[in-house]
């Protein structure tokens, strides 16, 4: 058992400033809480924390994780508080130890639901600071070595499966090597002895048959390698029964098969000299075929670096050689805590980047969905199960789960069915990023609400949750049907005052017999949306005009263009129906080949069950429509100056194959407040390039102002707005 005064003595040895007092204090504070209690060993309790702390000193961490060690099991098992500890240690401790015992609350069960709610709240607990994952790992790995005290076999069995699929994976995941070796190699030995026995026993064997084989082997190696002007230090080992064993299922090799249970670590002093060892030993000895792995030019996703390869080496032993440098030989042993050098109380904030406190996560996450060999890590974890989720975070720290591919509508909705109604934009990890972004683990999203903001049909393409989608269907239902109420009343009005009548609610009650319907909105609806034509109801309430008028039903564009024209107002008050207020996308759809844009003189196409779809007057598109008069609706703008709703204008421009141009054009049209939200070249020649662009403009004066300044710029050649 480790005493105090070793522990001070061991953190002193790599932080001579370490705070002896605070130390001590904390030894004190967790004796006396603990009190009488006992382990299952018979040991005083607070032997444990003790434990668990001097665990943590072989990875040289900061002073607050120290404490938090003795102090890990206060607020769990003892009447201890978190004010307490905070006003004793600092909020720092208090934080960490809240933390971690978050952690300890948490039991993987075996219902598949829960536990993935347990996961969520594991990632919540870990995401709070790295340092509570230390801790509960090296709390992990002294309860494991302690395991046999415990009496019941099916606690012992839940305890060793539960560091096999978690705890072990995940101190690999942060490059804790020797952890996760003894963590895999005592769950082994819970839950497979019999074949840790034996594989131990034919290392028995092999050890008694080869007598001091490693340090023989060493010296061979050390003096082949100085020969040749290499400089190394060499550590052998033989590999954990579990290790040796995870090879042989690997393989589907039996023991015998299985020679090289020895691993030797070449430690030398650069990248250089790490490959000129291995050539080295490639010349003095038989390379054993497949083995070799380059993990300096391609780093494991862990950051774990070295070469790797074996060879029948000194004594015609079959060896593995890794080989690195003294650098990447601590990460490998100590993975993430070499990387972290934490000052008091600031935790892992000093880490640079966007959302830092998250920073880890998300490369631990990351690593968790493109590990290079899935069937190193996620094949027989239960972590393979999260692999399909994102783990995203408010701003105030919050974790939100969303499966993979969610964007922040998503996330907005997720949060709050209000949140996702009225979301206008979205800030990813402090910058601003278009609604449709796909979410990647551990971002922090900021959604930007405005109360005018209604849900829009086109985050149905995007979205990928289910409540995100049904709050926007729903909501389309809803508004579409009130949509076309409007759009329908408008057109019956028009087609009342046509023939000289007055529209009444009254008049339109008296036919609904002849529709077939129950109520006058459902007539105005069955208008709006194309089903019904103005005429036809008309008709039906005034049967004496029926066939009066429009029997040719041939209708000459030129005339139509010709009273649109003579109407100059166009954007103005024009006497068409008003397509003010209507949501493009649901009654009322602006058409793809002539983009119109508010100003433009305009016509619509009634599409039965479409509701209608404006065109600009001079689309070729209308000839399809010449045939059909009783399609045609006059509208108009009827424009607002304080609208700020967004249309897109297409342009067709050529501009000169040269570098930067495509820059150029787009730095004019960003300057003229432009947006551009689709580009496609259409043709390009080595002279030219002809490209079409949709910009994101206000009216059609705004667009016409890009015009303008596009063609001021010497690299544009020509620009015109698409039609058709
Ligand atoms: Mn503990």
């Amino acid at each position: 058992m480790i005493r105090q005064f070793e522990l001070v003595e061991r953190v002193k040895a790599y932080d001579p400033g370490a705070d002896e007092d605070a130390l001590n204090r904390a030894y004190v504070f967790a004796m006396k809480v603990h009190g009488s209690q006992t382990r299952l060993s018979g040991d005083p309790y607070f032997s444990h924390p003790l434990e668990v702390a001097g665990i943590l000193t072989d990875y040289k961490v900061d002073m607050a994780s120290i404490i938090t060690a003795l102090l890990h099991d206060t607020v769990e098992d003892t009447e201890t508080s978190l004010e307490e500890i905070s006003k004793s240690f600092g909020k720092d401790v208090a934080r960490l130890v809240d933390g971690v015992t978050k952690l300890t609350r948490i039991e993987f069960q075996s219902d598949q639901a829960k536990q993935a709610e347990n996961f969520r709240k594991f990632v919540l607990a870990m995401s709070e600071d790295i340092r509570v994952l230390l801790v509960k790992l090296a709390d992990r790995l002294h309860n494991m070595r302690t395991l046999h005290y415990i009496k019941r076999p099916e606690k012992r069995r839940r305890i060793a499966v539960e560091t096999m699929d978690i705890y072990a994976p995940l101190a690999e995941r942060i490059g804790m090597q020797g952890m996760k070796n003894e963590l895999e190699d005592l769950a082994f030995g819970e839950l497979n002895p019999e074949a840790r026995k034996s594989i131990l026993k034919r290392l028995d064997f092999l050890r008694e048959k080869g007598g001091d084989l490693i340090p023989r082997i060493i010296a061979e190696l050390e003096k082949t390698l100085s020969d040749n002007g290499i400089k190394a230090v060499i550590e052998g080992r033989e590999k954990t029964p579990y290790s040796v064993w995870d090879k042989m299922q690997d393989k589907d090799i039996g023991f015998e098969q299985l020679s090289d249970i020895m691993a030797f670590r070449v430690i030398v002093d650069t990248t250089e000299d790490c490959y000129r060892a291995l050539g080295i030993a490639h010349g003095a000895y038989p390379v054993v075929p497949g083995r070799f792995k380059d993990y300096l030019s391609t780093p494991k996703p862990n950051g774990y670096r070295s070469l790797h390869t074996g060879v029948f080496g000194p004594e015609r032993q079959r060896i593995e050689l890794q080989i690195r440098t003294a650098e990447m030989h601590d990460v490998a042993e100590h993975g993430v805590a070499a990387h972290w050098h934490y000052k008091d109380g600031e935790g892992g904030k000093q880490i640079a980047g966007a959302a830092p406190q998250y920073r880890w996560l998300r490369e631990l996450l990351d690593i968790m969905e493109h590990a290079a060999e899935p069937e190193e890590f996620l094949e027989h974890t239960k972590l393979e199960m999260f692999k399909d989720q994102v783990f995203c975070f408010t701003p105030r720290g919050d974790l939100i789960t969303l499966p993979k591919g969610a964007t922040p509508v998503d996330f907005a909705y997720a949060v709050h069915s209000e949140v996702g109604d009225h979301c206008v934009g979205a800030k990813i990890n402090g910058r601003m990023m278009p609604l449709r972004s796909e979410l990647r683990n551990g971002d922090q999203v900021e959604i930007i609400t405005s109360a005018a903001q209604t849900p829009s049909p086109t985050w149905a393409s995007f979205v990928i949750t289910g409540k995100a989608q049904a709050r926007i269907r729903r909501f389309i239902r809803t508004q579409e049907s009130e949509e076309y109420t409007k759009l329908g009343t408008a057109i019956l009005e028009r087609a009342f005052e046509d023939e000289g009548y007055k529209f009444t609610n009254k008049a339109i009650r008296n036919v609904l017999k002849v529709f077939r319907q129950t109520r006058v909105r459902d007539i105005f609806a069955k208008v709006g949306a194309g089903v019904l034509t103005g005429r036809e109801v008309v008709e039906a309430v005034f049967p004496g005009i029926r066939r009066k008028k429009d029997d040719g039903k041939v209708v000459p564009l030129a005339p139509v263009r010709d009273k649109q024209a003579k109407d100059r107002s166009g954007g103005g008050k024009g006497k068409g129906i008003s397509i003010k207020g209507l949501i493009p996308g649901m009654a009322l759809h602006f058409a793809g080949c002539c983009h119109p844009l508010p100003g433009d003189r305009v016509v619509g196409i009634v599409t039965t069950g479409k509701g209608v779809t404006i065109h600009t007057i001079d689309c070729d598109t209308l000839e399809d429509f010449v045939d059909a008069s009783e399609r045609w609706l006059d509208v108009s703008w009827n424009l607002d100056k304080e609208a700020s709703d967004i249309y897109v204008g297409r342009l067709r421009l050529t501009i000169l194959n040269v570098p930067g141009s495509l820059g150029d054009l787009s730095t004019v049209i960003a300057k003229n407040d432009g947006n551009i939200s689709n580009l496609k070249v259409a043709d390009r020649t080595p002279q030219f390039f002809e490209l079409l662009i949709d910009i994101e403009v206000r009216d059609l004066k705004h667009l016409t102002d890009i015009i303008a300044a596009l063609r001021a710029d010497p690299a544009i050649n020509s620009v015109e707005r698409a039609r058709g």
